[in-house]
């Protein structure tokens, strides 16, 4: 395992941590919400994509520099933050106190709008930014210039890879225990969606029928049109493999520690790549349902420690913005046949 200590004075900045692939519901809070920490205990992952202040308006930037930036269509700011900011859970976090001037936020908690906000105890450099703001998954993240990442002593286990995905454990099911939708799998929804309509160019989809349908199908209808020549899309992953002919379109798991897309031998046909935890859920769904599956209580008896079922017709839906800032970090966004899609150009 690894821990991350300041570039500055070598103090450890971190608890050992080992690499996995950034959770695709990184940047996509639900509005208004507090959320628990996003990365598990223990973890790191690293964000290729500049993030965070300093951000600047569209119209200073201009599409070139914009694309430069990852970001293809107009948008009201882009990102000149720092590429590969690392990020890990709050309670990670070693050695490191706030910076009082630098705690602004928008309502319940900082947001890290005024860049770093974190200052390394031993030198006092300003080395990481907290955020839990509502609306924002709990993390920490330390600036890629500020640390170095050193072996900590301690033994990793196995990385994570493609097996880890048959752990029933790794199943993101679309309700929590409370009853409430899940938030990750509304973000996931969104960044699935986005990526649907770049590969299909905006062109009539039929689902597979089943849980694909199920969970999926009400959000596709409302994004992409109806009509002939449809896209067939199916299901690919490790172990599963859809029947021949290959479909248009394989909805296929990101890798858990580079969160790569999978891809069959051979292939490179149109994929979109799904949250792996999502993906497991739609490979092996109802397995991790915490309604009980059998049996009822007796007549008269109340229990409150098992959850509601979601209301009829209550699914996930596609978080807004992740699939507008998903969208917007695909070059195929540029296509013409996705003109709708363009803050730009409605
Ligand atoms: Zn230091």
């Amino acid at each position: 395992m690894d821990v991350f200590v300041c570039a500055g004075c070598g103090a450890e900045l971190t608890a050992p941590v080992s690499r996995v692939a950034l959770p695709v519901h990184t940047h996509h809070g639900a509005w208004e919400e507090l959320h628990p920490p996003l990365m598990e205990p223990a973890t790191y992952a690293v964000d290729p994509r500049p993030t965070g202040p300093p951000w600047r308006r569209w119209e200073e930037v201009g599409e070139e520099a914009a694309a430069r930036q990852g970001v293809y269509t107009r948008v009201y700011s882009v990102s000149f933050g720092a590429r590969n900011r690392i990020v890990i859970a709050p309670g990670d976090s070693r050695s490191m106190t706030l910076i009082p001037d630098r705690c602004d936020g928008y309502c319940r908690g900082v947001d890290g709008r005024a860049g770093p906000n974190l200052a390394c105890e031993g030198c006092g450099r300003a080395v990481a930014t907290r955020m839990d703001d509502c609306g924002m998954w709990q993390t920490v993240w330390l600036e890629p210039d500020a640390v170095v990442r050193r072996p900590s002593g301690r033994p990793a286990g196995p990385p994570p890879g493609w097996d880890d995905l048959r752990d029933p454990e790794h199943r993101v099911p679309p309700v929590e225990p409370d009853g409430s939708l899940s938030r990750r799998w509304e973000a996931a929804l969104g960044v699935a969606l986005a990526h649907l309509v770049a590969v299909t160019e905006d062109r009539p989809v039929v689902l597979p029928a089943g849980p694909v349908s199920d969970l999926f199908g009400h959000a596709v209808a409302r994004c992409l049109p109806a009509g002939p020549g449809a896209r067939s899309v199916g299901l690919a992953g490790p172990g599963i493999h859809p029947p021949p002919p290959r479909p248009d379109v394989l909805l296929v798991p990101r890798h858990p520690l580079t969160g790569a897309p999978w891809r069959p031998p051979g292939d490179d046909g149109a994929v979109v790549p799904l949250d792996s935890g999502v993906w497991a859920y739609l490979v092996h769904p109802g397995e991790t349902s915490p309604v009980p599956a059998t049996g009822l209580l007796p007549e008269g008896v109340l229990r409150d420690d098992y959850p509601l079922p979601p209301c009829p017709g209550d699914r996930p839906m596609p978080h807004r913005r992740a699939f507008a800032d998903t969208l917007a970090g695909l070059p195929e966004i540029r296509s013409p046949r996705l003109r709708r899609f363009r803050e730009g150009d409605r």
